[in-house]
């Protein structure tokens, strides 16, 4: 049985390599020629740790090839994976025109039965309309099954996450497609690591309601973290706190500089514009997103206050990634907080490990430097954005020695305020009440 997963982004080709390491024949299909040019000559136009060996291995033996033939791909596989993109739309909604285009041409070629599995993130009820499109678009009736299977991976641990799941969600409404499904993941089930069946619209809603939780408790702690700026506390002790509740947990606690990515932010809108198509209120997920948006510029008044005069001055964005061990900048905090610091007259060097490249298409106006210390070269002020593991250990007098002045924010709380203090640094970071 070959397996066909339609897109090669930070999904489909995780999905697809990770697919073929499980024993599966894999085609990856994309519409983008330069990506699938890239990727039979073995580059891989994503950051993402661990991929490379995966895809060289099974590439060696067999298992994953790269396509832009849909048609062939669609004649010769049973299984199909949708891994295309779903960005916001006008109203914030998920733009499902990928899709659409997707099930229409596998509804015009195809010749026998085939599953198609919805792993894009799609609102509740796109597997109904998959369905419709399929039937209204097929030359003759063949039968077909509509599966929902969400993907819950996590960029910079997507291969881990992909093979050692928490959990796999599938909603499917017949045995013949939910056999498939079990025989294709068979290799990944455990007990505490189940697959968990159900309905076609849960399954759709689960990823929503997980992403939209996670975006919350950022949401959450990030607004604690004013508190706690203003009442003398430190968010960390509180996030501590809190999550050795083990009715809490102590994971997605970190108050910092607002979420980014690829997922939750036009999750979370979707989610909202969904409810509301529903005629249901979305009070809770519309606060998030707001305290989401201000938490993104909460890093410049912080920034004044060591630098009140940022014209003409020069300051330091260590970490552009949305997160660390990715080069996706999509929905970045750096974007919005380098835009403004320039538009407040200053200007910026900038340096990340992975995503310099991407962020150069992005960001244009600023100088990119070759590593941390490069960077910190002339600044009047460094903000640390993306806590990359290279920015953790600090020569604290090397970088005295370089800077303008010493001043850290730290936009992660990566830094101990009472070190940084005693070596000298004026420093702020998030919701660490005694050093704001
Ligand atoms: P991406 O933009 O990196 O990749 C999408 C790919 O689909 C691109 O390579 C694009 O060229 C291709 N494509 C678009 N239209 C196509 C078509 N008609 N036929 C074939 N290929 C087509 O996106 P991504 O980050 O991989 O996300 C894909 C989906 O997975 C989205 O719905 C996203 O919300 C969801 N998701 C993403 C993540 C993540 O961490 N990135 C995690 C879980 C779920």
């Amino acid at each position: 049985m070959e397996i066909c997963v339609v897109g090669t982004g930070y999904v489909g080709l995780v999905c697809g390599v990770c697919l073929a390491e499980l024993g599966n024949n894999i085609v990856n299909v994309d519409i983008d020629e330069e990506k699938i040019k890239k990727l039979n000559n073995g580059i891989i136009p994503i950051y993402e740790p661990g991929l490379k060996d995966l895809l060289e291995r099974n590439k060696e033996e067999g298992r994953v090839r790269f396509t832009t033939d849909f048609k062939d791909a669609i004649k010769k596989s049973t299984v199909f994976f949708i891994a295309v993109g779903t960005p916001p739309g006008a109203n914030h909604e998920a733009d499902l025109s990928a899709v659409r285009a997707v099930a229409k041409a596998i509804a015009e070629n195809m010749e026998d039965y085939k599953v198609i599995v919805n792993k894009s993130t799609v609102p509740v009820g796109t597997a109904e309309m998959v369905k419709n499109i399929i039937k209204e678009n097929q030359k003759q009736p063949i039968d077909f099954d509509v599966v929902s299977n969400p993907e819950f991976l996590r960029e910079g641990e997507a291969v881990n996450d992909f093979l050692i799941p928490d959990r796999i969600v599938i909603g499917v409404d017949s045995e013949k497609a939910k056999d498939i499904m079990e025989e294709i993941y068979k290799g990944i089930a455990r007990i505490d690591r189940p697959i968990m069946y159900t309905d076609v619209k849960s399954a759709e809603l689960i990823k929503y309601a997980s992403n939209a939780m996670l975006a919350t408790r950022i949401s959450f702690m990030n607004e604690i973290s004013h508190l706690c700026e203003k009442a003398g506390a430190d968010v960390k002790e509180v996030a501590k706190g809190m999550g050795l509740d083990s009715r809490i947990g102590p994971r997605f606690l970190q108050a910092g500089v607002g979420y980014g990515g690829s997922c939750f932010p036009k999750d979370v809108q979707a989610l909202a514009q969904t409810m509301k198509e529903h005629g249901c209120d979305s009070r809770i997920i519309a606060a998030v997103e707001e305290v989401n948006y201000h938490q993104k510029m909460s890093l410049i008044p912080k920034i004044q206050k060591l630098v009140p005069d940022l014209k003409g001055k020069t300051i330091g964005v260590w970490g552009l990634a949305f997160k660390p061990k990715t080069d996706d900048m999509r929905e970045a905090p750096s974007i919005v907080i380098v835009e403004e610091l320039q538009r407040l007259g200053a200007k910026i060097k900038a340096f990340d490990p992975e995503a310099q490249e991407t962020a150069k298409k992005i960001m244009k106006n600023l100088e990119y430097c070759k590593d941390p210390y490069e960077t910190a070269e002339g600044c009047d002020a460094l903000v640390l954005v993306t806590e990359w593991n290279e920015f953790r250990s600090l020569d604290k007098d090397k970088l005295k020695s370089v800077m303008n002045a010493p001043i850290m924010i730290d936009g992660r709380n990566v830094y101990d305020p009472k070190n940084m203090a005693e070596n000298g640094f004026k420093y702020i970071g998030v919701g660490r009440g005694h050093y704001h």
